[in-house]
């Protein structure tokens, strides 16, 4: 009889990263409570499977050598209170309507990546916020603490790491009702494409497009092509695998290979605060299976990203390793290029990814953050440019947006201007694309594309 791996060989590997600091870990209280914490994640169900995060490193691949573009999506901060059906369809829906759009208008396969399904921790520039004298720790994310401005609240708990786990799943479920359960049929394109946005000049443009795809449909009927293909679509869920301690015990051997995968979601990024190399982050990346992808800022020099590449993509497979550039519109012209030189000389088969909202935030007049829409389209069109001067692939786009109606980014078709932020600014973190400055992007990113 052969004898069952103890537990403690699973996880050799996986907790190596407690010997290195891990950044923007809260300060959680209790240690003898997250030990218990630790203990019920490892009897959790998986969120995701090993055959899953292979099929969209697969799919990555594709986006790496050129034949496919990624669209990866979602709010900034997910909440509990959001894990609602329709605050989860409306973002599908945003984010299948945007894919419909770059799919049709520029020709190209669109891998879909929420950020969802586990997008509840946030990195934070200050540890501490103070008002009026009052000093509590930040909010980071619903994963750590709660948002109200109390010290009760913004006390870390670790119950809410298992609360971090039921909302995602529930998320996960619905994200896959809504994906393979008939809703995501191309016959219904026209269906999401409802309320205010339908409305509006981008709504109008997305339904004559929407028009094609059905005459387009019924062209491809009448020539007898099986309609079974376009039932149902592939979307996978993405969060920054910011907390360790969630992480860890959520990692599991596929049976079928002996690797171990992060079951957390199919795709985990590292964020721009937590890349440094000898740190916490990127030795555990470097122990699971999943495709995982880094945030490069302005700063990123070349040898941080051949050190990366070598760290976290030793077998140059492709699809394991995307890199999301979010350097400012203002600087991704000047500083992109070498690093993309340089790892296409190393012949590394990465994914180039552009976040044109995080090197773009500033905060406007009434203290709320924003970004405007002029300079995300910009830092996308320099994106582009630098690939076609290279003779590279803009690989995708990595976005903040939301299903509603929100005022959150300044500008777009329906002009949200700096005053009238305040209106519905719902974000709990950073300010996302309302649903039809998203649709606005996603033709414009389809123009560029085809340029
Ligand atoms: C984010 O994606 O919300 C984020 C914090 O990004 P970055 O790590 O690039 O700052
Ligand atoms: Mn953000």
């Amino acid at each position: 009889m052969t004898q069952e791996p103890r537990r403690s060989d699973l996880v050799e590997h996986v907790d190596s990263w407690r010997a290195r600091p891990a950044a923007q870990q809260p300060e959680w209280p209790d240690p003898a409570a997250l030990a218990g914490v630790r203990e019920r994640l490892r009897e959790a169900v998986p969120l995701v499977v090993a055959a899953e995060c292979e099929q969209l490193k697969y799919r990555l691949g594709a986006v790496a050598r050129g034949e496919a573009f990624l669209l990866q999506g979602g709010d900034c901060a997910e909440t509990f209170a959001d894990v609602r059906e329709d605050s989860v369809r409306r973002k599908v829906q945003t984010l299948l309507q945007m894919a419909l759009v770059l799919q049709y208008a520029a020709s190209v396969p669109v891998v879909k990546i929420g950020r969802m399904a586990g997008q509840y921790a946030k990195p934070r520039s200050k540890p501490t916020e103070t008002r009026g004298g009052l000093t509590l720790p930040a909010y980071r994310g619903d994963a750590v603490n709660g948002f109200p401005f109390e010290a009760a609240e913004r006390t870390p708990d670790p119950d809410r790491l298992l609360r971090m786990h039921q909302a995602a799943s529930g998320t996960i479920n619905l994200v896959r009702a809504f994906t393979t359960g008939g809703y995501a049929d191309l016959r219904q394109a026209h269906a999401w494409n409802q309320d205010f946005v339908a409305r509006s000049p981008v709504g109008e443009r997305y339904a004559a497009l929407a028009t094609q795809i059905d005459q387009a449909l019924n062209f491809m009927r009448a020539c007898g092509a099986d309609e079974r293909i376009q039932h149902a679509v592939e979307f996978y869920v993405s969060h920054e695998g910011l907390l360790l301690e969630y992480e860890e015990p959520l990692v599991r051997e596929d049976p079928a290979t002996g690797r171990r995968y992060a079951t957390s979601g199919h795709m985990l990024w590292i964020g721009e605060r937590t890349r440094d190399l000898d740190g916490a982050h990127v030795e555990f990346f470097s122990r699971i299976a999943n495709p995982v992808a880094v945030k490069l800022g302005p700063t990123t020099d070349s040898d941080t990203v051949l050190r990366l590449i070598d760290r976290l993509d030793p077998e140059r497979e492709p699809g394991r390793l995307t890199f999301v550039v979010r350097m400012g519109a203002g600087q991704v012209r000047d500083r992109l290029p070498e690093l993309v030189e340089k790892t296409a000389a190393e012949g590394a088969p990465v994914a180039w990814v552009s976040d044109p909202m995080h090197g773009n935030t500033f905060e406007a007049p009434s203290g709320l953050k924003t970004r405007r829409f002029d300079d995300i389209v910009d830092e996308v069109k320099g994106f582009f440019e630098v690939h076609r001067e290279l003779g590279t692939h803009p690989g995708g786009v990595h976005l903040e947006f939301t299903g509603g109606d929100v005022t959150e980014c300044v500008g777009g078709g329906e002009e949200v201007s700096l005053d009238g932020l305040s209106e519905r600014y719902e974000s709990t973190c950073d300010p996302r694309l309302n649903r039809t400055q998203s649709l606005d992007l996603a033709f414009l990113v389809a123009e560029m594309y085809r340029e």
